[in-house]
């Protein structure tokens, strides 16, 4: 199983650790392109399929392994009958939902998963097997969050 290697905590280590995706060189350093185990299809409109998604270089191959367990778990049949193989995407450089700063897709760090079970702000109905895939590789789910955000599953605490 891959895990994270690090955690940052807090905005400047997270700067630190990841980089400014402000800066000039960003993407060409620190975003890769990461093959998928299973197709993603996009929650904005499901005709559109992810075969590679955009990611930061130090967190891509663990969102591919947590992926994959989440298919080995009961099959890709079972995950696209249930339209658990929908995402709301990984990078994405703008502003946290509803405020100023920047939001933990501008690094690549984040994914959200199957969106239209875990709306932000509401109860999260994300299944079991998809958040223990991603918090037993280190990720930090934003469905324990006091303003819940079940789709997002994010490489960093405290911000
Ligand atoms: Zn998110």
């Amino acid at each position: 199983m891959k895990e994270l290697s690090v955690l940052p905590d807090g905005y400047p280590e997270i700067m630190r650790v990841y980089g400014d995706p402000l800066s000039a060189g960003f993407i060409h350093d620190q975003i890769a392109a990461f093959e998928l185990p299973f197709p993603l299809k996009a929650s904005w409109n499901t005709a559109v399929v992810y075969r590679w998604m955009n990611m930061h270089r130090y967190v891509g191959d663990v969102v591919v392994d947590a992926l994959r367990e989440m298919m080995e778990y009961r099959g890709l049949e079972y995950l696209q009958e249930n339209a658990y193989d929908v995402t709301g995407g990984c990078f994405n450089i703008r502003k946290k939902t509803g405020g100023d700063r920047l939001s933990t897709h501008s690094w690549g760090i984040a994914i959200d998963m199957v969106p239209q079970l875990g709306l932000f702000g509401k109860k999260s109905y994300v299944p079991d097997f998809i958040v223990a895939a991603f918090e037993r590789r280190g990720f930090v789910w934003g469905g324990r969050w006091k303003l819940p955000d079940g789709m997002h599953f994010q490489a960093c605490k405290n911000y």
